[in-house]
């Protein structure tokens, strides 16, 4: 008999390092493959950054309660969000979308005008795509370019012992948000008369519904001449990402949960459905923020920014990547992000 492996006993990552174990690479331009946030490609002493990203219906968004315009410009967002994750600048994307009839061209519209206002917010431009009908869902690919100057990328994989590792914004507002999103339409299915409450929750909602990539860090970086040691953006969450960090660069890591930048509104929100704080800024995704590493000469400058916390250290690979409580008690860091499969 044939044998038959199914996904889920690989999982997403295992999957990926299933499918591209193999993979070699022939150009000598090909700077960074497979395995960043973004792929770097050599041009005559300028650097080309790439990263290219799915967002599928059901899976990524539900249209009952995401605005297309919303969704055009999330789209958008995501992808430049793992350019930043590189520390390049983004100059330009190509954007392909498949959907049935169920769509409109003033749907589309729609949905192109939050494209176009993420483009014009980042100063990139759309130069490409590809357009095609699918059966059932509306399915969205988004590739994103961008530059770096003098080989000044910054990869997962340079993270040192005593190194401080930071994040940018606050985290476990995007999960919180989605939770707060799909208790209205439970609510609105059970009984269509009744109007979602939504106020007051303006932080969590904004940031499910509208992230935002965070270049104005990488700029901060850049003047004040932090050149972080590793770097990416919490799309699965901080656990998951810093497990990323840790892997790549052979090291271990201390997380202070007393230092994890949480919302008052999402504290609000974790309350009252009956979640830790601490568990949303670990193990929800789509934050899009920065979650790096700096030297230790690099802290009083990092002092200065109001946008970016310290929540803890990098370790010798052999201790292990933990969180400490604040009643002194440590727990192994898991990935419990989130599992398509
Ligand atoms: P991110 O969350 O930052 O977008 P992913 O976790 O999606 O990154 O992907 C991790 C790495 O695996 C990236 O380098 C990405 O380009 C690569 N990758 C993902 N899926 C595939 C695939 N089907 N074939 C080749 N490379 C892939
Ligand atoms: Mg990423």
């Amino acid at each position: 008999m044939e044998e038959r492996t199914e996904i889920e006993s690989l999982g997403e990552f295992g999957l990926i390092n299933h499918l591209t174990q193999n993979n070699e690479t022939k150009q000598a331009s090909t700077l960074l493959s497979i395995g960043d946030d973004a792929a770097v490609i050599d041009n005559f002493g300028r650097q080309t950054v790439i990263s290219t990203d799915m967002l599928v219906e059901g899976i990524h968004f539900d249209l009952m309660y995401t605005p297309l315009k919303h969704l055009g410009y999330k789209a958008v967002a995501v992808n430049l969000s793992d350019l930043c994750a590189m520390m390049a600048t983004p100059t330009h994307i190509t954007l392909s979308i498949a959907f049935s009839n169920r769509f409109s061209v003033e749907a589309l519209d729609e949905f192109y005008e939050g494209v176009y206002a993420a483009c014009e917010k980042y100063n990139v431009d759309l130069i490409g795509g590809d357009t095609c009908s699918s059966q059932k869902g509306f399915i969205i690919s988004v590739t994103a370019i961008g530059e770096v100057t003098n080989n000044q990328f910054v990869t997962r994989s340079g993270a040192q012992p005593n190194d401080l590792i930071c994040v940018s914004g606050d985290l476990g507002a995007a999960y919180l948000g989605l939770q707060l999103l799909e208790r209205e339409k439970r609510i609105y299915l059970e009984n269509p008369n009744v109007q979602p409450n939504l106020q007051m929750k303006e932080h969590v909602i904004g940031r499910i519904l509208k992230p935002e990539p965070r270049l104005d860090i990488v700029e901060w970086l850049q003047k004040n001449e932090i050149v972080p040691t590793s770097m990416m953006d919490i799309s699965d969450g901080l656990s998951s990402d810093m497990l990323h960090i840790c892997k790549q660069s052979n090291v271990g890591c201390i997380i202070y949960d007393e230092k994890l930048p949480i919302h008052n509104e999402s504290k609000e929100m974790a309350m009252e459905f009956n979640l830790s704080g601490t568990s949303c800024a670990l193990n929800g995704g789509e934050d899009y923020e920065l979650l790096f590493t700096i030297p230790q000469s690099a802290y009083e400058k990092i002092l200065t920014s109001e946008q970016i916390s310290i929540i803890g250290y990098v370790t010798p690979i052999e201790e292990g990547a933990h969180l400490l409580t604040r009643q002194g008690n440590k727990h192994k860091l898991t990935a419990q992000g989130w599992n398509a499969f």
